[in-house]
């Protein structure tokens, strides 16, 4: 950025006025010129002080009523009190001072009839509520005569994120101090004349302009959607880049066989259903992509059951036989297992590669964890550093420095969100070329949110589910109905005597860990953290906010707690109860999930551990407790592990949640419908901007302030499509340094972990 928009505020302002600035992170002129109003006051329009809560800290809009300024007999100091009105409701503005002569500065300025903005903390005093010593800016009073003073009180009032040492009306003149001077030359714009022109968009100092120093709420409007659009544009153009580096990669081509005689030719004439349109379109988009000597990067989502992993393995085999590696990244050690496991029944003979009975040219699937014993552990090691292993399936343990490849092509991630950058940078330098890689993930992403969070990889989605699915039934339950819960069991009991079987899922493992106030420094999040059990830490990360419900309800139900009462419970008398949380040993893990998937523990206890691609197709029932406690999308991947079969699902809400709670819309939405694509918008819109886009992005000073990923589509699809013209005339952007200067300056390290956060 240029030295202007770099000037420290202790500069430009003074010290004495920066200070507080700085503690609100805002340091440079950039910084306070990108602290953007909340929202704007109507100068029109009196604030309803019917709404002022006891304690909160406020800035109301109103016109002064009256001004008196008296002795303090008692206390011998002087009071002024002042009475500001919005029509309807009155507050008191009391202030104290040694002398009278000390309040008079305010008596002047606050005369009746005067508007103004008015801060402070909302206290009461004999029955009345009041606002002592208040910081206020009366509209007009600044102005030199009659017109100028119409203009200024008719402006839009901008009001700025704030904070009780730091009113909005202090901010609001910070800005105009460092804005008032500037000319185009000082603002330098990130968006090419060219685009601005095209799309009929004001420049950026006039965006400043308008969104500081608005002259009508059209004005502010505009340099708003001016902004945002800019936000869009450097991010794009940074993807852009992005792509076009990766592009600039070599990867070894890895065409499909030609003749019928590879594993590919041998899957496909022994799959036992024919694929859906979707998977066959997919699948032809995959196989082209992987014949091309640069890496594939793409995106393949899904919703659960939409046959993603069959699609996987067809591109795996499709590398196989062209002499290459794959291999298949999964979130925990369950899934990893269960992943291996599902290749080699899918692949049958041809993944007996070298043993008797198997296919003549067959390859072999080895599972690497981080727990298997050393001798499993050798042999998996040895089968991926020859190539005798033609798929390679584990954790995050196959990042490790041991692990070694005879040639890797393809990197398959399932359910990417689990992994960080650093993990996808560790496997891609295992091959001597950058392996073509596949993502799978089962929650729908919006078109936007695709371009946004995954915008360096392409798309491809599967939206049918493969025909003989009988779907899933749900149901919200009130967990204070004893009734309702009694019935919840005798459900439970039919489809496991039908020999069926059910899940019951908890957010919790132990009853006395503190998850109810989610986070990170949850016990149990803690404990499996040192424990170096990852499994189960995003399952707390993901509760929603205890915001959502009353400061009084019931603890979280807790998986060893469940497990007990179920053993008791007469309706399930003589059922097996399993549990299954991530602080069991992996074997274990595997053990539970084995003895659920046979049928010999029909119901398995278990906490969000069971999120994630398991396949058990017998499982007809969900319960979910404290299930308001849950996001959406987990909701929603949770109840994908039942109804995989040709049986219904039945998935059981219950829940604690007040009616009218964001928590109990929730629940209600996902009981409505099972379209993901439709539960995702609404969760997009139930949840902050941060939490969409991650944790790097909440909380910071990030290159994203106004820019929302739902409503913003539009922005966001032309600033795509600009941003990517601009990139391809001009790659190392040297014709374009306002915007080369925005990227750098926005996309610091943190924020290229975001983009490739995912
Ligand atoms: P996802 O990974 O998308 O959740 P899977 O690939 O695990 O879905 O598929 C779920 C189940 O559906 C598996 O048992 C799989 O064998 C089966 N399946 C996949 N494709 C088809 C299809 N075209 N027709 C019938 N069943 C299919
Ligand atoms: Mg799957």
């Amino acid at each position: 950025m240029n030295s202007r928009s770099a000037e420290p505020l202790a500069t430009a302002l003074g010290k004495r006025a920066a200070g507080p600035l700085a503690k609100m992170g805002l340091v440079t002129v950039d910084d306070l010129l990108r602290h953007y109003p909340r929202r704007y006051g109507d100068p029109g329009t009196l604030t309803d002080m019917d709404r002022l809560q006891l304690g909160e800290h406020v800035t109301v809009m109103a016109r002064v009523a009256s001004a008196t300024v008296r002795p303090m007999r008692s206390r011998g100091g002087a009071l002024l009190q002042a009475t500001v009105t919005d029509g309807r409701h009155e507050l008191a503005l009391t202030f104290f001072a040694k002398r009278p002569g000390a309040l008079r500065p305010h008596e002047d300025k606050l005369r009746p009839g005067r508007a103004g903005l008015f801060t402070g903390v909302v206290s009461e005093y004999r029955g009345t509520r009041q606002l002592t010593h208040p910081d206020y800016v009366l509209v007009g009073v600044d102005a030199d005569d009659d017109e100028a003073a119409m203009t200024e009180a008719s402006r839009p009032i901008p009001i700025y994120p704030a904070t009780a040492s730091v009113p909005t009306w202090r901010i609001q003149k910070a800005v105009r101090t460092v804005l008032d001077p500037l000319t185009e030359d000082d603002v330098p714009d990130p968006v090419p004349d060219e685009v601005r022109a095209r799309l009929g968009l004001p420049t950026r100092l006039d965006a400043l302009r308008a969104v500081h120093v608005p002259d009508s709420p059209h004005h502010w409007q505009t340099g708003r959607r001016r902004l945002r659009f800019e936000e869009a544009f450097v991010l794009q153009a940074a993807l852009a880049q992005r792509r076009a580096a990766v592009a600039a990669q070599e990867a070894t081509a890895r065409p499909p066989r030609a003749d019928a005689d590879g594993l590919l030719a041998d899957f496909d004439a022994a799959l036992p259903f024919t694929l859906t349109d979707g998977q066959r379109t997919v699948g032809t988009e995959i196989a082209a992509e992987l014949a091309r000597p640069r890496p594939m990067q793409r995106l393949l989502q899904g919703e659960v059951g939409s046959g993603k992993t069959v699609v996987a393995l067809r591109a795996m085999l499709q590398v196989i036989d062209a002499g290459g590696q794959a291999a298949l990244l999964a979130p925990t050690e369950v899934l990893a297992a269960q992943h291996a496991r599902t290749l080699r029944a899918m692949l049958g003979p041809l993944a007996q590669g070298g043993l008797l009975g198997g296919a003549a040219h067959g390859t072999r699937v080895a599972l690497l964890t981080g727990s298997q014993n050393a001798a499993s552990r050798k042999e998996a090691l040895l089968d991926a550093a020859s190539g005798e292993a033609g798929i390679v399936v584990g954790t995050h343990a196959l990042l490790g420095d041991q692990v070694q490849f005879a040639d890797l092509g393809l990197v398959v991630v399932d359910e990417q969100h689990r992994f960080g950058v650093e993990q996808r940078g560790a496997l891609r330098a295992k091959a001597r070329v950058a392996p073509h890689l596949l993502v799978m993930t089962a929650t729908p992403i919006p078109r936007t949110v695709a371009m946004t969070v995954f915008g360096d990889l392409s798309t491809s989605t599967l939206t049918e589910i493969p025909a003989g699915r009988a779907g899933i039934t749900s149901h919200v339950v009130p967990a204070d109905n004893p009734r309702w819960m009694q019935r919840v069991w005798e459900k439970v009991r039919e489809e496991v005597d039908a020999g069926r079987r059910a899940y019951v899922v908890c957010p919790r493992i132990h009853p006395d860990d503190d998850v109810d106030v989610p986070g990170r420094s949850g016990a149990a999040a803690r404990r499996a953290a040192e424990a170096g059990e990852f499994d189960d830490v995003p399952e707390f990360l993901e509760l929603a906010g205890p915001e959502d419900g009353a400061p009084d309800r019931a603890p979280l139900r807790a998986v060893l707690e469940v497990a007990d009462m179920l053993r008791s419970e007469p309706r399930l008398h003589g059922v097996e109860v399993g549990v299954l949380h991530g602080q069991m040993g992996p074997g274990d893990k595997e053990s539970a999930m084995a003895r659920f998937a046979s049928g010999d523990v029909p119901v398995l206890v278990s906490t969000t551990v069971v999120e994630v691609g398991v396949d058990v197709p017998e499982a007809t029932v969900m319960v979910v407790f404290d299930a308001d406690r849950f996001g959406i999308s987990q909701l929603h991947q949770l109840r994908g592990r039942i109804g995989r079969g040709a049986d219904a699902g039945l998935c059981l809400l219950v829940s604690t949640a007040g009616p009218g709670t964001p928590a109990a819309t929730r629940v209600e939405a996902l009981a409505a419908t099972t379209d993901g694509f439709e539960l995702a918008t609404l969760d997009l819109e139930l949840r902050s901007e941060g939490d969409v886009l991650g944790a790097a992005q909440s909380g910071r000073a990030s290159s994203l302030r106004l820019l929302r990923v739902v409503q913003d589509a539009d922005l966001i699809a032309s600033a795509r499509t600009e941003s990517s013209g601009v990139v391809e005339a001009d790659p190392d952007l040297g014709r374009h340094p306002a915007l080369a200067a925005a990227i750098a300056a926005e996309l610091d390290a943190e924020q290229e972990e975001f983009l490739e956060r995912a």
